[in-house]
């Protein structure tokens, strides 16, 4: 393949005019582990050198207080990679660092470039040399390519050629620069920190350095921090915004405010309309930890049926879906979560949880639950049924392998095993959110762009 992967969802952080600046993005990065968890990497500058550290693994482990030392300067820039097909290796994690023909230049790239695959033929055949697969390094060659003298202004024609996904954060040697593509499909946000400035995908990274926050980056806006302050340009066509709603769903830190909204209210919001929706006489509701706690609070909160921590979770296995192959994932479920005999025994209980993709989580669960003793089990879902691939930057695997795009719901149910399963719907979802304007295509089908090439569509 060309491409190993087209599925990118990832934290970016930067950090401008403080002399601490590698540490205030490690400490972002931490933050946001949640976005990515494959490797992770930051990039400082002290006016004269670039210095890189990057490996693969989670934070914690990459970074140690010797390697923070040696990443000087008042400004850097960091990535967690999210990955979970494809070559896993550190060739791949970012920020990537390159000197061109216009100067040292790092890029952290959150999202997903569908046009990638066709964008990277046509520059391997004009002779670019490419370092790994990943479709972020494109841009890269694209900025080394422009025919404009001024970095901004490569960075700006090279942008306009891509199609998709893409927060970024660019570092110059004099200057760190924010975009977030004409959609403003990820999210990305900035903040005030002591003398300087700093750029997150989420707000709980401004949370956790006491940074205060200013406001998102706009669709299509590209902000460019320096020595002067602060300019702000619109160089993009304008278009319909398209927000990712599975962020709301799935991806951010209930802590976190993106586009407009705590995360947390929303999910809370879900669990009452999918309550509302898909009423049940139980004994309990209980969360699948930790993606279902907040729809749970919810789906408790109107129904009126006591919420209970019924299954514990093992907080230090990552998330089951980036574990690569099947037979692991079946098994993940397992060392992931237990079940607390003695609050589902006997007990009909409700079980809530974000989304399903292939249904091997559910299954186990209900399983589990009914090994646990329970009477009835009753699967909600604080989503719609998840039918359509994502071409924007949150992993989802082939529209084949998602269990809603070839089965109904009642035939998901069966698979599951449980009494009764029921969804969210895609008008309570809206109502919700109370916003007109999300990208949606994992639940309508309905995508805001063409798919891209080729490649990408065969995930289709
Ligand atoms: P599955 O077992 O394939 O049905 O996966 C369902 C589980 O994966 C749910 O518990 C979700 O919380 C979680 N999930 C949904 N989307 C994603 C994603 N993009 N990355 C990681 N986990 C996910």
């Amino acid at each position: 393949m060309f491409l190993d992967k087209f599925n990118e969802e990832c934290a970016i952080a930067g950090v401008y005019g403080d002399k601490d600046a590698a540490n205030l993005v490690y400490l972002s990065l931490y933050a946001m582990q949640h976005r990515g968890q494959e490797g992770a990497g930051i990039c400082s500058m002290d006016g004269n050198s670039f210095y890189l550290h990057k490996s693969l693994g989670l934070v914690a482990d990459i970074f140690s207080n010797s390697i923070l030392k040696e990443l000087k300067g008042d400004v850097a820039i960091g990535h967690n990679r999210y990955s979970t097909t494809g070559a896993n290796n550190v060739s791949n994690t970012q920020p990537i660092f390159a000197e061109i023909n216009k100067g040292k230049l790092a890029l952290a790239h959150n999202g997903n470039i569908v046009n990638a695959v066709s964008l990277k033929k046509e520059l391997v055949s004009s002779g670019s040399i490419f370092m790994s697969t990943t479709d972020s390094e494109i841009i890269i060659h694209l900025i080394a390519k422009s025919q404009k003298d001024s970095i901004n202004e490569a960075i700006i024609d090279s942008l306009r050629l891509l199609k998709g996904a893409y927060s970024l954060i660019f570092m110059t040697d004099n200057s760190m620069i924010g975009v977030r593509d004409p959609m403003g499909v990820r999210p990305l946000v900035i903040g005030k920190i002591r003398s300087g400035y700093i750029l997150a995908s989420e707000t709980v990274a401004l949370d956790l350095v006491e940074a205060e926050f200013i406001r998102e980056i706009e669709p299509g806006e590209m902000v460019i921090i320096n020595d002067y302050g602060i300019k702000s340009l619109k160089p993009f066509e304008k278009c319909e915004p398209k927000p990712c709603i599975f962020e709301y769903i799935y991806f951010a830190r209930p802590d976190s405010m993106i586009f407009g909204k705590y995360v947390y209210d929303v999910r809370k919001e879900f669990g009452k309309r999918l309550a509302q929706e898909n009423p049940v006489d139980a004994d309990i509701v209980i969360p699948v930890p930790d993606s279902g706690v907040v729809a749970t609070l919810g789906y408790s909160e109107y129904s009126r049926i006591p919420y209970e921590q019924g299954l514990i979770r093992n907080h230090y296995v990552g998330r089951t879906f980036i574990e690569p192959s099947q037979s692991i994932r079946h098994f993940g479920v397992k060392i992931k979560l237990n079940p607390v005999e003695s609050i589902i025994k006997g007990r009909r209980v409700v079980v809530v949880d974000d989304s399903i993709v292939r249904g091997t989580t559910s299954r186990k669960i209900v399983k589990m639950l009914r090994e646990a003793g329970a009477r009835e089990v009753h699967m909600r879902i604080s989503s719609p049924p998840t039918k359509f691939p994502c071409f924007y930057g949150i992993d989802t695997p082939t529209r084949k392998e998602l269990i809603a795009s070839t089965h109904t719901v009642e035939e998901i149910r069966k698979y599951i095993t449980s009494d009764t399963l029921g969804y969210l719907s895609v008008e309570g979802m809206y109502d919700c959110v109370k916003k007109l304007s999300f990208c949606d295509a994992c639940f309508t089908g309905n995508y805001p762009t063409l798919h891209g090439d080729g490649e990408t569509e065969n995930k289709f």
